[in-house]
């Protein structure tokens, strides 16, 4: 299982300061990767991101709302065809 960050996400970096994993990283450029990410082979499944989110973008894979759906193969796409972690 991961975490995944939806388009409710405002990209004010909140949740990168309690992942003790480290693996939310800014999506860049924000016109391609409009959120932030989370590295799906990396979240420890803790849920310490969801509770700073001021937006409530954040979601257990199995709990995304039907309308955020592809935010989970966004995320994933971002480590493993895009910028990725070269992005933080
Ligand atoms: S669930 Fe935990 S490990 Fe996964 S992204 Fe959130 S804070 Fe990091
Ligand atoms: S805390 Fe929420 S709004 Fe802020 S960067 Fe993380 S997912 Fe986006």
């Amino acid at each position: 299982m991961t975490y995944v960050i939806t388009s409710l996400c405002e990209r004010d970096g909140l949740c990168v300061e309690v992942c003790p994993v480290e693996c939310i990283v800014p999506g860049e450029p924000e016109d391609e990767w409009p959120t932030y990410m989370i590295d799906p082979d990396t979240c420890i499944d803790c849920g310490a991101c969801v509770p700073e989110c001021p937006t409530d973008a954040i979601f257990p894979d199995d709990e995304v709302p039907e309308e955020y759906a592809d935010a989970t193969e966004l995320n994933a796409r971002f480590f493993s065809e895009g910028p990725g972690y070269d992005a933080a």
